[in-house]
């Protein structure tokens, strides 16, 4: 009763909040109707072994926190991306691609203890009050499509966002997820360990990627991996006990072969070539090039030169033939040049050119529709800086002439996999490297994937993970 009735004082934190708009006994239903958003966008969810587990650490973990309102369910979304989320409700969701770069149980545990603590200290709850949680974009295009294949490897849904939590936020959720996985019974070490491993992982993307960065919001955004941040954690953690389950080797044993990399649903990159079984297309990707696979669309770049690939599919109601879409439908507003009928592994298609700019730079954007089938279309879209080097743009062109329709052996392909391995006496990074799949970067890739700083590191009759074709 008074002037404080907006606020709640949290069981968590013994902070004031203002929750005025969002009463406790609203996060369960806040949070289920955020949940059908998010398993609409993000689903189906993983099923089996790997979602067992995650459970299992959430059940351990959640007798160790502090409201007992809040009925927890933990998700692991099928994304390469490395993230972890919660909303209201007691919402928990790990990605796949976190599950890969984590070495152990406690890490796993470090990082859903920190998302239950954005629950616990309502953290998310404030946010909903203050009306920006997840946003789901208004596009809602698949009517456009009509075919729910070409729709969803199109992703014409819609994209998710999450708001970034203040640094506050974060700093408490980090000691209060810190208190959780030691209580209930984790070492507190994984913590600073997995810290690592992100921000380690961060620059490498970010290497990789070159300057065309174009991923999706991913745990680094919502949760930015501060020197600060690591200092202080590591200085918090050190404050308790150094024991506890660590469970490396119930980790490895999970996600020994996990799919690695993008949805196979989606599409993936193996040997150099995007292959989409579902849609049963391919085509080679730029000697290179980094690959995005985001549910609307391939993006693909090359730091080199700043080439941007775009890839995606649409849909023409009219059903016009490949040059009358791209003129009168597709690139009506542009000042196309060349517009030429071609073909392309048998199918109708049309290419022409025009000039833009990408990022303040001129660029030719070379464009290509090729016809799936009646009122459907593949879509390339390359932006080619001025004074690209030649032999860059006759590979983007080969891209382009190598897109073709999927044979019945190449339907059956599988994406890349985990495979846990154990070193044997002799065995070296370089070994190790020349196993993992193609790419750049492959020695610093493996490093990185196993939590390793060198190669001195590596031990004979340990268990490492590599990536497999
Ligand atoms: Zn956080």
């Amino acid at each position: 009763m008074g002037f404080l009735s907006a606020c709640s004082t949290n069981p968590a934190t013994g902070e004031q909040q203002f929750t005025a708009l969002m009463p406790a006994s609203q996060e369960a239903s806040v949070g289920a109707s955020e949940h059908k958003k998010i398993e609409a966008q993000l689903g189906p969810f993983m099923t089996g072994p790997v979602a067992n587990y995650v459970q299992r650490i959430g059940q351990k973990i959640t007798p160790h926190t502090e409201r007992k309102d809040v009925q927890y369910k933990f998700y692991v979304l099928d994304s390469p991306i490395v993230n972890a989320f919660a909303v209201p409700g007691g919402y928990v969701y790990i990605s796949r691609g976190l599950l890969a770069l984590a070495n152990s149980e406690a890490e796993v545990a470090s990082v859903v203890g920190h998302e239950m603590a954005h629950i616990t200290a309502r953290h998310s709850a404030e946010r909903v009050s203050q009306g920006a949680v997840v946003g789901i974009g208004a596009a809602i295009l698949s009517a456009v499509v009509g075919d729910p294949g070409v729709s969803r490897a199109a992703g014409l849904g819609s994209e998710l966002y999450i708001k970034s939590y203040s640094r506050g936020q974060e700093n408490q959720a980090d000691e209060l997820g810190l208190r959780y996985m030691s209580r209930a019974g984790y070492n507190p070490a994984a913590v600073a360990a997995f810290l690592h491993s992100l921000d380690r992982q961060t620059k490498l993307d970010a290497k990789m990627a070159g300057r065309n960065s174009s991923d999706g919001p991913n745990y680094f955004s919502t949760h930015p991996v501060t020197a600060d941040r690591v200092s202080q954690t590591s200085g918090k953690a050190g404050q308790y006990p150094q024991q506890g389950i660590t469970g490396k080797e119930a980790h490895l044993k999970i996600i020994d072969g996990m799919i690695y990399g993008d949805n196979p649903k989606e599409g993936f990159v193996k040997n150099g070539w995007f292959y989409h079984p579902d849609l049963g297309f391919k085509f080679k990707v730029p000697t290179g090039f980094r690959v995005t696979n985001t549910p609307s669309r391939v993006v693909s770049s090359d730091s080199r030169s700043g080439s941007i690939l775009l890839f995606d599919a649409a849909g023409d109601k009219a059903g016009r033939d490949p040059a009358t879409y791209m003129i009168k439908g597709w690139l009506a507003d542009k000042p196309l040049k060349n517009v030429e009928n071609i073909t392309i592994n048998g199918m109708r298609a049309a290419t022409a050119a025009y000039g833009g700019k990408v990022q303040g730079r001129n660029v030719t954007i070379r464009v290509v529709a090729v016809e799936w089938k009646k009122g459907q279309f593949f879509r390339f879209q390359i932006a080619i800086p001025t004074n690209t080097l030649a032999s860059i743009v006759e590979d983007l062109k080969k891209t382009t002439y190598s897109f073709a329709r999927l044979n019945a052996a190449e339907k059956k392909i599988t994406p890349p996999r985990i495979d846990v391995v154990t070193a044997r006496a002799g065995d070296t990074l370089q070994s190790f490297a020349r196993r993992m799949a193609a790419g750049p970067y492959r020695e610093e890739r493996f490093l990185v994937l196993n939590g390793l700083r060198s190669a001195a590191d590596i031990k004979a009759g340990q268990r490492y993970k590599i990536i497999v074709e």
